[in-house]
């Protein structure tokens, strides 16, 4: 299968993506972690994207898809993938079309998720994640702004740098202008299922399994 995931900062993907792949055997692709995977070493790349980035702005089209295009030839992503992240404008929903027709592939579904401005700000703002294993959580009320460890492999809790508030907003902004007109871009071809993404981790999980499956009965 190939979903793609599209919501706006802090709407969980990168947290259903990495459930998702694992219930369907596929590989969950953030276009964010590969960025972030080449600031840290430095890369050309990296360093062409870190000042987009940190702006909360969006890496330019091309780049981006060249990137993403090079993940998608590798050989676990052959039998299908989750995409957190991309596309993220009508230009790259365009390129990704000729990256999936040259694989003579298509699109299963992209699903959307949706949840209130106010949630948002408020999961960011307490966002963490963890340095060794990349699984994001909230910081506890008592952690603070202390580092805590990871609810799952006790590595080092890192606040991301646009995780900030004034790039929050930014961020905000840039999915409002920039990637809402993809979901009615999908929509017109079919492809589009929104998706109620308040509530905890598991009810959201149970909500987009029932979209990816919806013939099947599962219990999560
Ligand atoms: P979030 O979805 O929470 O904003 P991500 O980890 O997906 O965070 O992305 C972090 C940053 O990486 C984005 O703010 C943007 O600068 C860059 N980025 C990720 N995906 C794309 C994309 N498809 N196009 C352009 N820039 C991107
Ligand atoms: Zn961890």
């Amino acid at each position: 299968m190939r979903i793609v995931l599209i919501g706006p900062p802090g709407a969980g993907k990168g947290t259903q993506a990495r459930v998702l792949a694992e219930h369907l055997s596929i590989p969950a692709i953030s276009t964010g972690d590969l960025f972030r995977a080449h600031v840290e070493r430095g890369t050309p790349l990296g360093r062409q994207a870190r000042t987009y980035m940190n702006a909360g702005g969006l890496v330019p089209d091309e780049v981006t898809t060249a990137m993403t295009a090079d993940r998608l030839r590798e050989a676990d992503a052959a039998s299908g993938y989750l995409l957190d992240g991309f596309p993220r404008t009508v230009r790259q929903g365009e390129l990704l079309d000729e990256v999936l027709a040259a694989h003579n592939a298509t699109l299963d579904r992209v699903l959307a998720f949706d949840v209130p401005d106010d949630d948002l700000v408020r999961r960011l703002a307490g966002r963490r994640t963890c340095g060794d294993c990349g699984l994001a959580q909230h910081a506890t009320a008592a952690s603070g702004d202390e580092p805590g460890a990871c609810q799952q492999c006790g590595g080092a809790l890192q606040r991301r740098k646009d995780d900030q508030e004034e790039t929050v907003r930014n961020r905000l902004a840039v999915y409002t202008e920039q990637t809402e007109p993809l979901l009615d871009w999908y929509k017109a071809r079919g492809l589009l299922t929104r998706v109620n993404a308040t509530g905890s981790v598991d009810e959201v999980t149970r909500r987009t399994l029932a979209a990816v499956l919806p013939s099947t009965s599962r219990s999560v």
